[in-house]
């Protein structure tokens, strides 16, 4: 089994709803999202997938998110918080969509970073 990992990021504010600390008033984060790509066979290059091809799609799935207020943001607006769960399952469900995830090659988990020291993994199994 070969994983691979691969870093995005965006800049963007949130508000935690009902959240009883400061985390509910408006602030931003530097988000740091890592894709986890899971296969078993190399193609005829000796790669599972190409770096460059998994840091295009992860960028265009992190685009609608960069330098934006997440609570406006579908489906946060609708009453689900943009935490760093939340935004991890919501990546990962994105991400999956993508052409490159077929046959061999899997998308294995997300995170979410929401600083440095602080993130969250999702994943299906
Ligand atoms: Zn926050």
């Amino acid at each position: 089994m070969y994983k691979l990992k691969v870093e995005g990021a965006f800049e963007a504010a949130h508000q935690v709803e009902g959240y009883p600390g400061k985390c509910a008033r408006l602030h931003g984060h530097n988000w740091v999202v890592e894709a986890e790509i899971k296969g078993t066979e190399l193609d005829k290059l000796g790669m599972l997938v190409d770096f460059k091809v998994v840091k295009k799609a992860l960028g265009d799935v992190l685009e609608r998110f960069d330098h934006r207020f997440l609570n406006e943001l579908e489906p946060f607006k609708d009453g689900v918080n943009p935490t760093a769960e939340n935004l991890a399952r919501i990546i990962y469900g994105e991400l999956r969509e993508d052409k490159i995830f077929q046959g061999n090659v899997s998308l294995a988990a997300v995170t979410v970073f929401e600083s440095p020291k602080s993130s969250v993994t999702y994943s299906e199994a």
